[in-house]
């Protein structure tokens, strides 16, 4: 089939053998595994997961790339879903409760942080995600403090997930390239998070680092104290990316406390 590759829908098809080959080494698929593929369109990934495994699902909006992947994968244990990951019920793929899923999928990057979101409140039936994103998002998941890339996506995602950028893939590894490097992330549901209010997280964590250059005293202000961050052991002096995700978690938890 001749497919017009769709901007709208992040399209860019992969497709270096060795790139591809480095991400099912990586995933390291196994015949009882629940896998399902983000975003198959061509399905240069799926069909070399497929061998590996007795099931496989796979979430694809575009129409006629699902029509063109019903006939390819006709004769496979492949179900494909047509519809938006965005809004998708992974939870529904679980066949049953302690056989827990694996998601992989090169993203469409136009959606990368909203669909990570979603995801996340899937992650207690999550065993693992292989992504392949945008390398400077990659970066941003996998910051630790102190680092410039480390802000509200490093410190919301880490709550949830360990987190570890695997290689990075140069543009010409994909038809057609994109204008940016990318890199495969793998994110493993940490077994037990520490307590904690999301939204309030991201409330002191989108407040903390409201101005990135000034000390969380003056753009904390609006939640706390100084007086409140100092008996909260958090030097005010500070400048948000110096905060640990620890540090932040208390926060939130504080904030519960106080309302
Ligand atoms: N996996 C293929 C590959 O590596 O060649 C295609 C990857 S391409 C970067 C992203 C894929 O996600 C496309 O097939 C696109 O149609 C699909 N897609 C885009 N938005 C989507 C959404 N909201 N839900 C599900 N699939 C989506």
């Amino acid at each position: 089939m001749k497919h017009i590759p769709r901007k709208r829908f992040g399209q860019n098809f992969l497709k270096d053998p060795s790139v591809l080959d480095a991400i099912i080494d990586a995933i390291a698929p196994r015949p009882e595994d629940i896998m399902v593929e983000i975003g198959p369109g061509m399905g240069a990934m799926t069909e070399r997961l497929l061998p590996h495994l007795k099931r496989m699902d796979a979430v694809e909006l575009d129409r006629d790339l699902v029509s063109f992947l019903k006939k390819k994968f006709k004769d496979t244990p492949l179900t494909i879903h047509q519809g938006d990951a965005l809004a998708f019920d992974f939870q529904s793929l679980q066949p049953a409760l302690g056989q827990k899923i694996r998601i992989v999928g090169n993203l469409p990057y136009n959606i990368s942080t909203p669909l990570l979101f979603h995801l996340m409140t899937f992650a207690d039936h999550v065993r693992d995600q292989h992504f392949m994103l945008q390398k400077e998002v990659v970066e941003r998941m996998a910051a630790g403090h102190g680092s410039k890339a480390y802000g509200r996506l490093s410190i919301m995602l880490q709550w949830r997930y360990d987190i570890d950028m695997l290689f990075t893939v140069p543009p010409t590894a994909f038809s057609p390239a994109p204008k940016v490097d990318s890199a495969i992330v793998r994110m493993i549901p940490k077994t037990s998070p520490v307590p904690c209010n999301l939204e309030n997280l991201s409330k002191v964590v989108t407040q903390a680092f409201s101005q990135r250059r000034k000390i969380i005293r003056n753009n904390l202000a609006p939640l706390f104290s100084e007086k409140a961050l100092e008996l909260a052991g958090i030097d005010p002096a500070k400048r948000p990316e110096q905060l640990t995700l620890e540090q932040f978690i208390t926060l939130s938890n504080q904030l519960q406390e106080t309302r």
